[in-house]
């Protein structure tokens, strides 16, 4: 006689495995996904707000730490100016391998829009602006 063994997403009863017949699942992926749900240590995810605070916020420069959110963009000007970039082209064999790459400089337009963005702060609520400037190239 196997031990019962019930699947802990979807609570049907098989003998212990690690993918279950009913919903098809990962077992061990799934417990270890639910674990770092709900075990996560609340420094942790501090830490976790504060890492992603600094790839994605400005500085502020009132209290210093990285809580500027964007909450306004104005346009103020577009400028267009000819300037290279650089296309990759992949090269093939006679046999449709790949056999590798290199980079060529062509000339393309480039469009430079200057924005004067306002940011407050998530931490201290300090509100500025600064302008930000924005290039595409226009191919
Ligand atoms: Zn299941
Ligand atoms: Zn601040």
């Amino acid at each position: 006689m196997t031990e019962k063994f019930k699947c802990p997403r979807c609570g049907f009863e098989q003998p212990p495995t690690n993918d279950c017949r009913e919903c098809r699942i990962y077992i061990p992926k799934y417990l270890e996904i639910q674990n770092k749900r709900l075990g996560t240590p609340t420094d942790n995810r501090n830490w976790l707000k504060k890492m992603w605070d600094l790839i994605t916020k400005s500085k502020c420069p009132e209290c210093n730490k990285s809580g500027g959110q964007e909450i306004k963009r104005n346009l103020i000007s577009t400028s267009d100016h000819i300037g290279t970039t650089m296309r990759r082209e992949s090269h093939y064999d006679k046999n449709n391998r790949f056999t590798g790459s290199t980079y060529r400089p062509i000339s393309v337009t480039i469009q430079t829009k200057t924005y004067n963005v306002f940011y407050r702060c998530d931490y201290c609520g300090y509100e500025w602006s600064k302008n930000k400037k924005l290039t595409s190239p226009i191919i």
